[in-house]
């Protein structure tokens, strides 16, 4: 039957649209799709007009056929928010839920564009682990001029396309503020990851031993602090982690705000929010690597004061930039890391979770063994870069104009991130054939300068007020979509398949 009804719905609209053969649903007699024409998407509901009639789509264009000799409507839905509601009202499943309630790893795969959930749905076929569809930190939704609803919304407008009915995550990620808090509330996000990094003090490390004395003799809560820890000596695996005074001193000044913070920040949520939530707490954007013993220190606070969170993301050891392999010491690396993991053993209740994940292929199987396959690990500038890839190969002049573009911001752009990108070491466009463009993209530095700037690139207007890349790059992934999907679904894979030992 749904067959019958495609096929219907090509000749009644003399086959001006292609239908996704994946998307095609039935609920009570009536028929849901995505279809396109050259210029857009387009949800189609198509049945009995009685049967219809109670949803009330939103629809700008609507055909009568005739199906066993009754009236049959197709209605063409624009893909709006208020259509979407209507949509996870029939198929319950294309609501995001908690990661918790399975007992795998979980993987998010940010979307700056908000066109690849179909490309990322098809990496995680066949894997036994959790997706994280929706996920885009405040930093790039300002960059990227999109919404936390907007993010929420396009992954599950993916997932429909896709006809996925499988579980799926979402992550409001890197959570400032209380106003982002209560708007991520709102949109019904599942996973909230809070960000205290305006309230964790990154200057403690340079104070002298007197200085950090004198200012830690000036916290109120010192003495209460200092009967729970000072002096407590902790067996994690074969080392002793203990408190001295000079120790506790240095990680209590430097994450104390912090840790208030998360604490008024979980109040909210919980009074706030009445669906089930999971809870990430990041510290991962400080200048320095967390130490196992602070890791210590602030689980245990968080868990005293009844913070009841599922990740943990520390900022681990090494260098952590954006789009390129890890940089530095491996096994460094793997030695902090099963510290941090026997912590987590120790404490209980939650798991680790790996930020900037982008591109970390000898990470990954170390981090997955060493956590146990309990883990979440964050992507998201990948998937850019496989767009500006994809562009590359199939309109290499729209390229060229963004990678000159690009170098003109590289510099104001790069502020926000720890990078040691050399930019003379990008080869000189102006010599690569068209063909040779895509050569781009094994060079680190070249990969970092469309990392960081792509929110100049998506926001850069010419004098009349018109975007001077943005329509032309989403025009191009559009036209080229199996393309584009193809790159991003290969790329993500390449990191799912080293997660599987
Ligand atoms: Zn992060």
């Amino acid at each position: 039957m749904k067959e019958r009804i495609t096929d219907l719905f090509l000749k009644t609209f003399s086959m001006r649209y292609d239908i996704y053969p994946f998307s095609v649903k039935m609920a009570d007699d009536c028929y849901y799709f995505v279809t396109k024409d050259k210029q857009k998407k387009y949800l189609v509901t198509a049945g009995y007009p009685e049967k219809l009639k109670p949803f009330k789509f939103e629809c700008f264009d609507g055909k009568n056929v005739e199906v066993n000799q009754q009236d049959f409507l197709f209605k063409l839905c624009p893909l709006t928010h208020i259509n979407l509601v209507k949509l996870q009202n029939i198929f319950s499943y294309l609501k995001p839920t908690c990661s918790k309630r399975f007992s795998k790893p979980s993987f998010g795969t940010g979307d700056r564009l908000g066109i690849a959930t179909p490309a990322h749905i098809q990496a995680f076929q066949g894997k036994n682990i959790f997706p994280v569809l929706a996920q885009l930190s405040t930093r790039e939704i300002t960059r990227t001029e999109s919404s936390l609803q907007r993010v929420m919304d396009n992954a599950i407008w993916g997932c429909f396309e896709m006809g996925y009915e499988g579980p799926f995550g979402s992550d409001a990620d890197h959570i400032k503020d209380l106003n982002n808090l209560q708007e991520a509330i709102n949109c019904g996000f599942t996973l909230y990851t809070l960000d205290p990094s305006d309230y964790i003090n990154n200057d403690i490390g340079q104070y002298s031993k007197d200085e950090l004395r004198l200012k830690y003799q000036e916290l109120p809560e010192r003495r209460k602090i200092e009967k729970k820890y000072l002096g407590r000596e902790i067996k994690i695996g074969k080392q002793k982690l203990s408190f001295e005074q000079d120790s506790l001193a240095e990680i209590v000044l430097t994450f104390g705000e912090a840790v208030k913070y998360i604490v008024i920040f979980y109040k909210f949520l919980k009074e706030k929010n009445k669906q089930d939530f999971e809870l990430e707490v990041s510290i991962d954007e400080t200048p320095g690597p967390t130490s196992p013993l602070a890791h210590l220190w602030i689980v245990s606070e968080l868990q005293y004061q009844g913070v009841n969170f599922q990740n943990l993301a520390p900022h681990f050891i090494g260098d952590w930039e954006k789009g390129i392999e890890y940089i530095g010491d491996i096994n460094t690396f793997k030695r902090e890391l099963e510290l941090h993991c026997q912590i987590v053993s120790h404490i209980g209740g939650y798991k680790l979770s790996l930020h900037s994940g982008s591109d970390k292929f000898s990470v990954y199987p170390i981090f997955a063994r060493e956590t146990g396959n309990l883990f979440h690990i964050k992507t998201a500038g990948t998937s850019w870069l496989e767009a500006a890839k994809t562009i590359s190969l199939c309109q290499p002049d729209l390229y060229r104009e963004i990678h000159n573009f690009a170098l003109t911001c590289f510099e104001r752009d790069r502020f926000s991130y720890q990078l040691t990108t050399d930019l003379k070491r990008i080869p000189d466009i102006d010599r690569l054939k068209d063909e040779e463009l895509v050569t781009l993209f094994s060079n680190n530095n070249a990969r970092q300068l469309i990392h960081i700037t792509y929110g100049s690139i998506l926001r850069e207007k010419d004098e009349e007020g018109r975007y001077r890349f943005r329509d032309r790059i989403f025009q191009t992934l559009f036209t080229h979509e199996n393309t584009h999907y193809q790159a991003v679904s290969e790329h993500i894979k390449g990191h799912l398949d080293l997660l599987n030992f």
